[in-house]
């Protein structure tokens, strides 16, 4: 019996770094030898097999690794029945249909008969038959982007980010065909130990995910705005207040969502704050 749980990540990639760091994030330990195709960490019952992307969702499922780090994009393709365990949020990008600049696009109808080359050929279908558009669909599996200008096809259905890859070929962003980030993936029917182990894991990762979500502030305030911050901060358990020498202002402490943290600030500022101090949290648990 492995008393550890399998990981399989990308071997190398767009996936790689990130999804190495969200687990050295988590305080645990290991070489990450590029070299190596399979590894133990080494203060956590966590063994790391090194992947191409296309094989992690198969070898989840066919229990070689117990849980896996892909795109969503990939783990939808290949459609296999898996648990969709955390969506870690990084290596964002979309699948979108691209044309040729010259060809004259007015939806995705003009794609009727026409061919389209990609590499998600599953992903594509569906949203073609969602449309009621008949096209063929010429399945590759890597350079898509060049399909068109060497007359493989007449439009391309490709992973983008930030479309400098399709504008280098002369192709024009029609479509967005669906969105993906890096999602942990896993079994539903892991044995109690290793489900034990897991859930050690997404403890972890949920805080730092959690984390990387908030930055804590620290300000003072004149004491008669005190009633209005916990509406200005929201969220979160009521802030911490410390009296200051000065009786009339007291000083607070509290976390604030990182995508409200302007809009924070900017109230907090007139309502007459000041010394305000902003730090990133490294880890948070509930
Ligand atoms: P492998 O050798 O492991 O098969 P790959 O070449 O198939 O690698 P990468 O290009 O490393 O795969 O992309 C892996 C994943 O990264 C994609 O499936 C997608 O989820 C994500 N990704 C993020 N941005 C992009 C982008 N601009 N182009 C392609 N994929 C991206
Ligand atoms: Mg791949």
């Amino acid at each position: 019996m492995n008393d550890f749980l399998r990981i399989a990540v990308q071997k190398s990639g767009r996936l790689s770094e990130k999804s190495l760091k969200i687990i050295r994030d988590c305080g645990i330990r290991f070489g990450s030898d590029a070299r190596l195709l399979k590894e133990q960490a080494e203060n956590f019952p966590l063994e790391f097999l090194y992947l191409r992307d296309d094989d992690i969702p198969r070898y989840v499922h066919d229990k070689v690794a117990d849980i896996g780090i892909v795109g969503r994009n990939e783990y939808d393709e290949q459609g296999h029945e898996l648990e969709l365990l955390r969506d870690l949020g990084f290596s964002k990008c979309r699948l979108s249909i691209a044309v040729p600049n010259a060809m004259d696009y007015q939806g995705l109808h003009s794609l009727s008969g026409k061919r389209i080359a990609t590499s998600y050929p599953g992903i594509l279908k569906q949203k073609l038959e969602q449309a009621g558009v008949q096209a063929e669909i010429y399945e590759l599996s890597g350079s898509v982007e060049i399909a068109p200008s060497i007359g493989v096809a007449d439009a391309i259905c490709d992973l983008v980010s930030t479309g400098a890859t399709l504008v280098s070929n002369g192709l024009k962003e029609v479509e967005t065909v669906y969105r993906s980030t890096a999602v942990m993936i896993g079994r539903s029917d892991l044995p109690p130990h290793k489900q034990e182990i897991l859930k050690r894991l997404l403890l972890r990762i949920d805080a730092v995910m959690r984390a990387d979500d908030y930055k804590y502030i620290m300000f003072n305030l004149p004491k008669e705005h005190l009633d209005k911050v916990s509406a200005i901060v929201g969220g979160m358990k009521s802030p911490t207040v410390t009296p200051l020498v000065d009786e009339s202002w007291c000083a607070v402490q509290t976390v604030v969502k990182e995508e409200r943290f302007w809009d924070v600030l900017e109230q907090l500022k007139a309502l007459g704050a000041q010394g305000i101090l902003v730090t990133a949290i490294e880890k948070m648990a509930n």
